[in-house]
């Protein structure tokens, strides 16, 4: 007989990872032999391009990367980073100060609150949302204030509805644009909007990047980064995930304020011993790869997007159109809500989104597609569904 296991109390309380409970479903709908269109996740369907592979097959036989790597990331690879923000965005980072290369940026982002977050303090996180900067407030302590993204404000906070007394009592400020689950972007007037308030209160802005290389009709999302002020509150999270098809590899980094960034690297070497160096210098060849074949990845995606806009649309659906992310954003038909809809269309169709009010409340009505299928199987996702609404 074994000793009573019983959970701490930061995690027993904790929903489900929204994402386990959707895994369940899809187990269970396979299990019935349904020719299931999974559009519930946003991991890349295509593979990773070869000239990546191919740096990674060199790199993993060298035997010095065998060792542990440093815990801030190569020189190189910190200079890469450094490199790619200046051909992308025109702004220069000190490597050593204000890059640190990250376990995928879902490490930094659950990391980060541990670094500056203290009992009581609050966080700012949106909603809906990324389910980690929530989770990870909590873990240290901290307490999430969810600032709801809704249509009326382009899926931005409206600041002047937080209350003075919150702001007072805020540590750090969680922002993600092109946002996640929404798709809606940011300009840069509302990033300085949020930069005076973190001067005001002395926040740490914490800005989430990982879609800002996917987008459409040549938009280019802004960085954070490029905003007057953003250095001196806040740090930018990126990813090589969606970007270059590397869900798999863990791999990404924060750049920005070097005492924010010197935080989250006093986490960091007390948990972990950063990225294996073979997969850091492959990235190194990622972060320099030819626009020519991100442009033919976002025109891909392009496609899907409107196949699926354009045949929801047909259909009467509310559907926001993304101008980035390879999400699709909809509002879920009258007499739905978010989560019958979902179960309505994985029984009636085999086709799986996301319900909007798994990523926070005011995510409720509407459901999340992630084009992260074939185009044909847009297209079949598309005729089922006109049979069933
Ligand atoms: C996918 C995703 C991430 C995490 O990416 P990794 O670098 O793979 O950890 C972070 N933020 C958002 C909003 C995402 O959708």
């Amino acid at each position: 007989m074994s000793i009573r296991i019983e959970l701490a109390d930061r995690i027993k309380n904790l929903p489900p990872y929204l994402f386990a409970r959707i895994d369940s479903m899809k187990t269970e709908a396979k299990n019935r032999g349904v020719d299931l269109i999974d559009m519930s996740i946003g991991d890349p369907d295509m593979p990773t391009p070869q000239h990546i592979v191919e740096a990674m097959k060199v790199a993993v036989e060298k035997p010095e990367h065998h060792k542990y790597p440093s815990y801030d990331g190569m020189p190189s690879y910190r200079e890469a980073v450094s490199g790619w923000y200046t051909r992308r965005f025109n702004i220069s980072l000190d490597p050593e100060q204000e890059v640190l290369s990250l376990i995928g940026s879902k490490e930094g982002i659950g990391h980060i609150p541990l670094a500056f977050v203290n009992p009581g303090d609050i966080v700012l996180c949106p909603s809906p949302g990324y389910p980690v900067y929530s989770i990870a407030t909590l873990f240290a302590g901290g307490e999430p204030y969810f600032m709801p993204l809704i249509e009326e404000n382009g899926f931005l906070p409206d600041f002047s509805s937080i209350p003075e007394e919150v702001f007072k009592r805020t540590k750090l400020m969680f922002l993600n644009y092109p946002n996640n689950p929404t798709s809606a972007t940011a300009d840069k007037e509302f990033f300085s909007d949020a930069i005076a308030l973190a001067y005001k209160y002395n926040i740490i802005i914490c800005h989430d990047a990982a879609y800002s290389e996917i987008y459409y009709d040549n938009r280019m999302p802004v960085s954070f980064m490029e905003i007057e002020g953003a250095k001196e509150v806040g740090i930018e999270f990126h990813s090589l995930s969606k970007t270059y098809n590397m869900t798999g590899w863990r791999i990404g980094f924060a750049v920005g304020n070097s005492g924010v960034i010197a935080g989250l690297g006093k986490i960091k070497t007390n948990l972990d011993s950063g990225v294996f160096q073979a997969i850091q210098e492959a990235s190194i060849v990622a972060l320099d790869t030819d626009d020519n074949l991100l442009s033919s990845i976002r025109a891909t995606y392009q496609a899907r997007r409107d196949v699926l806009f354009g045949g929801l649309t047909d259909m009467g659906l509310d559907v926001i159109r993304p101008d980035a992310t390879f999400y699709l954003w909809t509002r879920v038909p009258q007499g739905f809500t978010s989560e019958n809809f979902v179960v309505h269309l994985l029984d009636r169709t085999g086709v799986l989104g996301t319900p909007g009010n798994g990523f926070g409340e005011p995510g409720a009505g509407y459901i999340r597609f992630a084009l992260t299928v074939p185009v044909e199987r847009i297209e079949e996702a598309v005729e089922r569904i006109k049979k069933v609404i």
